[in-house]
């Protein structure tokens, strides 16, 4: 019989989250408590005026077909936002509301990616990029490293100009970015950016700028929006969503800005062909996240930077696990070079969870990765602490060989 699934990339990539939520719940329905530092799902409800403003815009009948691009009233309060906080001005018609920053990323993929193009990710990176880089017919990606050495100053900006620059082939014809970084909780700074808009423009490319934790940030560190540099509003398209600044992840809400170029390409990937848009009512809701008090985003993130130091604090007196101090996100991505010895990173995965801690393999975000984990601080305290606690006291006696000590210098291979 002639096979039903299609011959396409995507059909049988793993799904290295899915494989270790699947344990934990085997191991969770065999009785044991697990801590689940493997999501990047907030653990905070919405906001209640926020839920407030969804179920009034919905009772006032906000239940038909939306504009697809989104409605104007929340396109015109984001122009507001973009130009207040991200240093972005644009018109409405510049702007689309998605569902989600994954549906903003496909689209802006589905946009600029033709077959045979290249798209170079700056890696680590978010596990969902090879997936809808594939669902971009016929183009391909390369990964860059790029945040660990920017996070531990190892690479001064112009040589990491000089690493993108010798990275791109006459096939590339875009950048993916992600600040501050999904795993690893780099915060690029403004010198750093400069260094990639000069090769963007140098090398005709255009950026991808994802900005989806642009409001966790830690130690006062500011977010630099790519799309803000002279010469960059032109080739950026610059995504964001409400998932992680509101603990909106369930509503399926975020945006897009791009240059005035993209319009006619974008309108029409949005509207009946795909989803249309998104639900008037949740549009409601989201301006009023957009334009209502911020008390609630702050407290969130004090609390995961709290979640942070003490993650930092619980893993010391012990030297298998090395974390480079995030300075923004939720996440902390470890160095285990120390605690893996020979083994592969499944084992290790595997034995964590057999203490009770689940976290995912670096190698969820990008090849390289093989002796990194990435643990989420989206869970709650009292399980951040104790995860660090069942990690510091099964390392605490373990000696760590010089040269696994070694391998974690440098970018990792
Ligand atoms: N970008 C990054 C880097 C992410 O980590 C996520 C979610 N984990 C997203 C985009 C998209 O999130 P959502 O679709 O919920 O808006």
């Amino acid at each position: 019989m002639r096979r039903l699934t299609a011959d396409r990339p995507i059909v049988g990539m793993p799904s290295e989250l899915g494989q270790v939520m699947t344990a934990a719940r085997a191991r969770e329905q065999a009785g044991e408590r697990v801590l689940h530092l493997e999501r990047g799902e907030p653990d905070f409800d919405t906001p209640g005026f926020i839920i407030e403003a969804l179920a009034a815009a919905a009772r006032a009948g906000e239940t038909h077909y939306p504009d697809a691009r989104g409605t104007l009233p929340l396109r015109q309060a984001l122009v507001e936002k973009l130009g207040r906080e991200n240093g972005i001005r644009c018109e409405p018609d510049d702007l689309v509301v998605t569902v989600g920053g994954t549906h903003a990323l496909f689209i802006a993929f589905q946009a600029l990616l033709a077959p045979g193009d290249e798209l170079l990710v700056l890696s680590p990176h978010w596990m969902a990029i090879p997936k809808l880089v594939a669902l971009a017919h016929g183009a391909r990606y390369r990964t860059v490293p790029a945040y660990l050495d920017l996070q531990e100053d190892r690479l001064a900006p112009a040589a990491f100009g000089e690493r993108l620059r010798s990275s791109v082939r006459p096939e590339t014809r875009g950048i993916y970015l992600n600040t501050p970084n999904n795993p690893t909780g780099a915060v690029l700074s403004g010198a750093q950016l400069e260094a990639i808009a000069a090769v963007a423009i140098d090398r005709d490319l255009w950026v991808v700028s994802d900005e989806a934790y642009e409001h966790l940030l830690f130690d006062g560190r500011r977010h630099v929006s790519l799309a803000s540099l002279p010469g960059m509003a032109e080739r950026t398209v610059s995504v964001y969503t409400f998932s992680k600044s509101y603990a909106m992840t369930g509503w399926r809400v975020g945006y897009m800005v791009s240059p005035p170029e993209l319009r006619p390409v974008v309108g029409p990937l949005l509207s009946f062909y795909t989803t249309h848009g998104v639900f008037p009512a949740v549009q409601s809701a989201a301006h009023a996240a957009v334009t209502g008090p911020k008390h609630d985003v702050e407290a969130m993130r004090r609390e995961y930077q709290q979640r942070r130091d003490l993650l930092l604090a619980g893993l010391e007196g012990q030297a298998a696990i090395r974390v480079p101090c995030p300075r923004g996100t939720f996440y902390c991505f470890a160095d285990v070079s120390g605690a893996l010895g020979d083994a592969d990173i499944w084992s290790l995965v595997r034995e964590w969870l057999s203490l009770g801690v689940a976290v995912l393999p670096g190698t969820a975000f990008g090849p390289d990765y093989g002796h990194w984990v990435r643990l989420s601080l989206a869970t709650r305290r009292e399980d951040v602490i104790e995860a660090a606690r069942r990690l510091r006291d099964r390392y605490a006696a373990h000696t760590v060989a010089p040269a696994a000590l070694g391998a974690t210098r440098g970018n990792p291979a």
